[in-house]
């Protein structure tokens, strides 16, 4: 039999057709609005990654509240996708609604602090950790200057990356291992000429040997990792792993860059506070300040002491780090609500609790249907894998990857009124995520389950 993740080829075939139709009768308002409207932007959408929806076409959204999108055909959706991160906690947080109507008539940009920068600077050591901390705009942005401060005190020029990572589009972590285990760039990347292996290493997750083979080298400035792979399925580290990348990396000289921006769902503070790491750098970005554009990213004052004489010594010049609009006081009235008001011990509590809803709800869905898949969760964050797992590295996440199977069921659930995160199977849980919304998903995955799995 013809069968993909435990899927008839015919059932999945019949599935798929049977909801793009009905994707497209559900969306005509937003298909005629595409077809007079999209032309301008390249290939008809304003982000490329746009293109990677399954949907037939995109809807187009009238609004969204808390955890609910509402698009302009009239269709309500319940919202786990949230903006992939950025919304995580919830659309438009009424402390930022309001930090952000305060602060509109107040100018939006200055390249001058506030008093709220200084009191959303002391809630980043409260939440985060005693780190000397920066501002930046994209989480993008944040890992490329920790990298570059690494570089700077450690006078070395790679960074160990994980093979299947993701930090954003931070050409230094676009490597991968080739089928030999070499360090090579990552194909598919646009307009890249350079070699990027000079820069970086890569390495299995949850690889302790191969770390340490490619620390003893002693030409790496910096390991830049997620606490929890989750850009490849969802790859959670075995015990001891971070242990052993702390231990590693104090050993030969190298930086712990902690990349918090998707495990920030581990709960107050980041999987690093859950957890008890102790990076030497720590990052988060997108939801951090509610939505509004935004990221962090801060050094131990052990660090920062080395960065400051590395700094006196160097020429004066452009140092590689920025951006104009970057510690804006918009950023700082929103950052201080979301870490100050949205971002509580019992918000954590609302989405850990209704995260563990899902994920057994899933869970026993998969069961009864006896698929060869499997759920993982990680706080506020859960995703199911159509593959058997746990998984244990970069490589088995990209096996266990269905695209075929995957693109279908987010449709079908967009379908029965829950929208899911393109790229990956992540569903998130945010403080206005309702108990009901969660139980309209299980069931719209059950249902979907049903028809794949008879
Ligand atoms: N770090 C991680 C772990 C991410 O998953 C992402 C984006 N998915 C980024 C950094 C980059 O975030 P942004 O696209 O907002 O720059």
């Amino acid at each position: 039999t013809d069968l993909i993740a435990g899927v008839s080829r015919d059932r999945l075939e019949a599935l798929a057709d049977r909801e793009a139709k009905r994707f497209a009768e559900a969306h005509p308002k937003a298909q005629a609005a595409l077809a007079s409207g999209a032309g301008v932007y390249l290939d008809g959408v304003p982000l490329h990654w746009m293109k990677d929806w399954p949907m037939p076409h995109l809807p187009l959204v009238a609004k969204a509240e808390g955890a609910v999108l509402v698009d302009i055909d009239g269709n309500r959706v319940e919202d786990f996708c949230l903006g992939d991160t950025g919304s995580m906690f919830g659309h438009s947080p009424k402390p930022v609604a309001r930090a952000i109507r305060r602060q509109a008539g107040r100018g939006l940009t200055y390249m001058l602090p506030t008093e709220e920068a200084l009191e959303a600077g002391r809630l980043l050591v409260e939440r985060f950790g005693d780190f000397r901390w920066q501002i930046a705009t994209t989480a993008t942005d944040a890992n490329r200057f920790a990298i570059r401060v690494a570089r700077a005190v450690t006078g070395r020029p790679k960074i160990l990356v994980f093979n299947g990572c993701y930090h954003g589009t931070v050409d230094d972590a676009m490597v991968t291992l080739d089928e030999a285990g070499h360090t090579i760039n990552r194909p598919g990347l646009l307009g890249q000429f350079n070699d990027l292996t000079g820069g970086a290493v890569c390495v299995e997750f949850n690889d302790l040997a191969g770390v340490e083979a490619a620390l003893a080298k002693g030409d790496v400035a910096a390991i830049l990792t997620e606490p929890v792979m989750t850009n490849s399925c969802m790859v959670l580290p075995d015990a001891g792993f971070h242990d052993g990348l702390r231990t590693l990396s104090r050993r030969y000289g190298a930086l712990l860059i902690i990349d918090e921006t998707h495990t920030i769902s581990s709960g107050l503070g980041g999987y690093t506070r859950v957890h008890s790491l102790s990076p030497d750098m720590f990052v988060v970005g997108k939801c951090v300040a509610g939505g509004m554009p935004t990221s962090v990213w801060g050094m131990t004052e052990e660090v920062a002491e080395r960065y400051r004489v590395v700094n006196a010594d160097r020429e004066s010049g452009h140092s590689g780090m920025g951006t104009t609009l970057s510690a804006n006081p918009m950023q700082f009235a929103c950052l201080k609500a979301t870490l100050g008001e949205v971002m509580t011990p019992k918000a954590y509590e609302h989405m850990e609790k209704l995260a563990e809803r899902l994920s057994r709800g899933l869970r026993k869905s998969i069961e009864r249907h006896k698929a060869p898949w499997h759920v993982v969760r990680v706080g506020a964050r859960v995703e199911f894998i159509c593959a058997p797992g746990p998984l244990k590295n970069g490589a088995e996440a990209a096996g266990a990857h269905v695209p075929q199977v995957e693109l279908a069921v987010h449709v079908a659930l967009l379908n029965r009124g829950c929208l899911i995160a393109p790229f990956h199977n992540m569903m998130l849980i945010s403080p206005a995520t309702r108990k009901r919304q969660v139980d309209r998903l299980v069931a719209a995955f059950d249902d979907v389950m049903a028809e794949l799995f008879g």
